[in-house]
């Protein structure tokens, strides 16, 4: 019995790993439980899994019923509790670096959908993965598909927590989002109503706006450069519209494979509790050849989403710039949500946070806090 500690369970993932393990009882419990600040939804998970523990980061002044625990801390003490075996950590954006960290300290596996734990913290996560034998396995879709085109080839030597041989390129697809095929000048008029209005995925708020701006893909060639230890000149990003190929490897023979599936989250989260095994699950949506006639694939259009090439530009010099790249998003999309910013301008929030942070440190966790803290405060004050 493999005991879960499923940080962020009222979340979009959250809801979809609650679904795959109510699947598999015999196989899967649900050890932890945490929440950001969505009360009423944590109290449901738990009187459904009866974890042995749970934590509120947020209880908004309120008491909490007896023995949850509440603050920041709690996504470390429920990453590290004794029962947990595999902590799946599935809260967004910069507030999830701490648990995988921890998780991986405690030598545990961390199944990731966190991905700004690896654009922040690469190295720190690297390190702490080798010191302590924990390990990482995505569960980001595109970074599931790699992985599982990959099989046989991940492990051994080499950079990167999944270390691969033989691979001459990955492809990673992208949808596009809502502005795929809109003029640069629609694009900058865009309203919060149309950036939410993802064409093939429902996921939460801030990974939706990040696919409309590409700031997504971006998180992800970072994602999967410090995953496989892979060069970002080997990464490259295609738009794929229906979201039916999640990404491609090509080896060394020019041989190319694809994973592909309807676009779903139930089986990179199922997968990732399960690797390197599959598990019999008739709860993933199955993909039917017929009913998806046309597989198309087309460029990025890098002059109407310059995100896409800050965030790799930012990847690709490394130190504090990613962190800097994350943060400065997270900002500038909190201010997209809260009306007080257009989406347009978020690519403009990121390269001055750039320019302003080219000097920022980033070689240990204080540091490249202090360069998140600091992004943040230069998109605060941007008009
Ligand atoms: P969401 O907004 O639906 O859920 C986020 C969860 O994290 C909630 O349970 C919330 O309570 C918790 N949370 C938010 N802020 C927190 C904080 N400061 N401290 C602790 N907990 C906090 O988001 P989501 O769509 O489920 O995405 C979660 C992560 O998974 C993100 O990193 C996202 O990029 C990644 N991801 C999501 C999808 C998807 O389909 N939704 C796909 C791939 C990757
Ligand atoms: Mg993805």
């Amino acid at each position: 019995m493999i005991g879960i500690a499923l940080l962020g369970a009222t979340g979009s993932i959250g809801e979809t790993a609650q679904r795959v393990v109510a699947r598999h009882p015999e196989r899967f419990r649900f050890a932890a439980l945490t929440a950001n600040g969505n009360r009423d939804g944590l109290a449901e998970a738990v009187a459904r899994w009866a974890p042995a523990y749970v934590g509120l980061v947020d209880a908004k002044g309120a008491a909490l019923p007896q023995g949850w625990g509440s603050g920041a801390q709690c996504l470390v003490d429920a990453a590290q509790h004794p029962d947990v075996h595999v902590v799946l950590n599935a809260v967004v954006g910069a507030a999830g670096l701490d648990a995988t960290l921890a998780a991986l300290t405690a030598g545990k596996r961390v199944a990731l959908a966190n991905k700004e734990t690896l654009v922040i913290g690469g190295a720190l996560v690297q390190r702490a993965a080798r010191a302590h034998g924990g390990s990482v396995i995505p569960v980001d879709s595109e970074h599931s598909a790699l992985l599982q085109c990959l099989a046989g080839r991940v492990g051994g030597s080499g950079e990167g927590l999944l270390p691969v041989q033989g691979v001459k390129r990955f492809i990673i697809t992208a949808s596009g989002g809502p502005f795929r095929t809109w003029d640069a000048e629609r694009v900058q008029n865009a309203s919060i109503a149309e950036a939410l209005n993802h064409p093939t995925w429902a996921m939460g708020r801030k990974i939706t706006i990040d696919s409309a701006s590409l700031a997504n893909k971006a998180l992800e060639v970072i994602e999967a450069h410090v995953l496989f230890g892979v060069p970002y000149e080997k990464i490259e990003v295609v738009v794929h519209p229906q979201s039916i190929i999640h990404s491609m490897v090509e080896f060394e023979d020019g041989s190319v494979l694809a994973q592909m599936g309807v676009p779903s989250m139930e089986l990179p989260v199922l997968y990732a509790l399960t690797y390197p095994e599959r598990l019999e699950d008739d709860g993933v949506p199955r993909f039917d050849p017929v009913k998806h006639p046309a597989l198309t694939f087309e460029p990025v259009r890098h002059d109407v989403f310059p995100t896409l090439s800050l965030g790799i530009a930012a990847g690709k010099q490394g130190g504090a710039a990613p962190a800097v790249f994350n943060a400065a998003n997270e900002a500038a999309v909190a201010r997209v949500l809260d009306g007080s910013l257009m989406f347009a301008r978020i690519p403009v929030a990121i390269e001055r946070a750039l320019a302003q942070l080219a000097g920022a440190r980033g070689d240990d966790r204080d540091s490249l806090l202090a360069a998140d803290a600091a992004a943040r405060r230069i998109v605060q004050e941007l008009a």
